[in-house]
């Protein structure tokens, strides 16, 4: 699989056949995502093992919904008119109920707009009565169980992590799993309470930006988490749909100069939950997100409930193929959150190497204790593939979520000798398939000033023997 672009699959009944994870696998997706609005830990355990069954590379990531409220999973979807009466209560006894947050009515007042799911059906509150949240239809055909309720304007308390959330997060620290994905990230504050809560763990943040504040803090949030996801569902619902290409443009743009990967997420092949191809314009959209500079694309729907999940597996990384052919490479001139003067520097030089010689460098291999290194010289979108030799599997897995990594090993430090350092990382390179003889490979590691040794000082360009 020789696209650039990573893709990361939400998994649910569509995909928990153990052929359909493998063909999902097979056709490119690197990360499975599990959405915690329902899942639990056993049906965590059961991803992670249908995941594992073939393959160790590909991470796992665990959504969390905090402020986000859902709908029950009602047995079968309702169909709607405008003008139709719906009642929304507050127990499991109520026929449609918000499943993760049943007292939603003691913040609501009549005249409030609800937007159900992705701003396809829209309802208004007429009138709140003992547990009750009266609404009229104001467009939309069908309500769907399980969906998200976006109530703009409208202040509810909520925490950054429920208890549903905390109970799957500490599953997902004690079992490996790689990232988490919170919901509604709005600032420095939400996402720290995040980090806090994983305490010593390995696993780095995505924190998903889905509202105007998040957007207008994305700087402070960037200092303190892993990466980002523009989760254009909810951005679409609290901005309307037509400000949301230019945020999407803005966001990757941010996340790039710092050096942090980026997900753009949701309806990016929507069509395909229940047609076997794509449509032109979705083909574009996926076109757009990689030449706009981010590292992955995602499948919500289309992977975790539709007929076609491996189908729009493939034809993701297929369309991300052609793209990546016309990929510019660009020096962010903006030092990268998170890197030293040296780190920042050295890996601008070895991207201003890689463009200025691009015929004469093949590949490039990175000796990354963290990652990082690595991390910092793919946000330069060099065409040449980079493979990263890291301290641990944790690195290994979520490295392989920024773009143009494209395979991670894990290396143990290295108490050789420079030359002979080096020679160990280019038979590794060899053994491993990366390289072949008479190829040319930038060898990379900038080992930290004060850190602890784990390999020497390397920037040097070395012909394959
Ligand atoms: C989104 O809002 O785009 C999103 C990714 O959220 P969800 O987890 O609800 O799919």
């Amino acid at each position: 699989m020789n696209k650039r672009t990573k893709i990361v699959c939400t998994i649910g009944p569509a995909s928990w056949d153990p052929s359909v994870m493998r063909a999902m696998i097979e056709n490119g997706m690197d990360c499975a995502r599990v959405n915690g609005a329902f899942a639990d830990p056993a049906e965590m355990d059961k991803v992670k093992e249908l995941v594992r069954a073939v393959s160790q590379e590909v991470s796992l990531m665990l959504d969390v919904k905090g402020p986000e409220v859902r709908l029950n999973k009602f047995p079968e979807p309702i169909k709607l008119a405008p003008g139709m009466h719906l009642s929304i209560g507050s127990t499991p006894t109520d026929p449609l109920y918000p499943a993760n947050y049943p007292h939603l009515y003691k913040f609501v007042q009549a005249g409030q707009k609800i937007l159900v799911g992705d701003g396809d059906v829209e309802l208004v509150v007429k009138e709140v009565t003992n547990g009750f949240l009266h609404c009229e239809v104001v467009f939309g055909d069908i309500l769907k169980p399980g969906k998200a309720l976006n109530l703009p304007g409208c202040t509810y308390t909520t925490d950054v992590l429920t208890e549903k959330d905390k109970e799957n997060l500490r599953h997902a620290i004690v079992t490996g799993w790689d990232f988490v994905s919170p919901s509604f990230i709005q600032d420095k504050e939400s996402a720290l309470q995040v980090r806090a809560f994983l305490k010593g763990s390995d696993m780095k943040i995505i924190a998903k930006i889905e509202n105007q504040v998040g957007i207008d803090n994305i700087d402070e949030i960037l200092e303190v988490v892993d990466g980002i996801m523009v989760a254009r569902g909810g951005l679409g619902v609290e901005l309307g749909l037509g400000k949301v290409p230019l945020v999407q443009r803005l966001l990757i743009e941010k996340a790039n100069e710092a050096g942090k990967p980026v997900i753009t997420a949701t309806q990016m092949l929507e069509s395909m939950i229940t047609n076997p191809s794509p449509t032109r314009a979705e083909a574009n959209d996926i076109a757009t997100a990689i030449l706009s500079g981010t590292d992955a694309i995602m499948l919500s729907g289309e992977s975790s409930a539709g007929k076609y999940p491996a189908e729009a597996v493939a034809f993701m990384s297929k369309t991300a193929g052609e793209i990546e052919q016309s990929i510019e490479p660009k020096i962010i001139t903006k030092r990268a959150l998170d890197a030293s003067i040296s780190a920042d520097a050295i890996t601008k030089a070895a991207a201003s190497l890689c463009i200025e010689m691009s015929k004469d460098i093949d590949k490039v291999l990175v000796v990354s204790k963290t990652g990082r290194t690595a991390r910092l010289l793919a946000r330069h979108n060099i065409t040449q593939p980079i493979f990263a030799f890291v301290a641990s599997e944790v690195s290994a897995r979520t490295l392989l979520l920024s773009k143009g990594i494209m395979k991670t090993f894990v290396q143990p430090p290295s108490l050789e000798a420079r030359d002979s350092a080096v020679m160990q990382i280019v038979e590794r390179a060899k053994q491993e398939g990366l390289v072949a003889v008479n190829e040319r490979v930038l060898l990379l590691c900038k080992t930290p000033i004060d850190g602890e040794h784990y390999f020497p000082n390397v920037f040097e360009i070395i012909e394959v023997k």
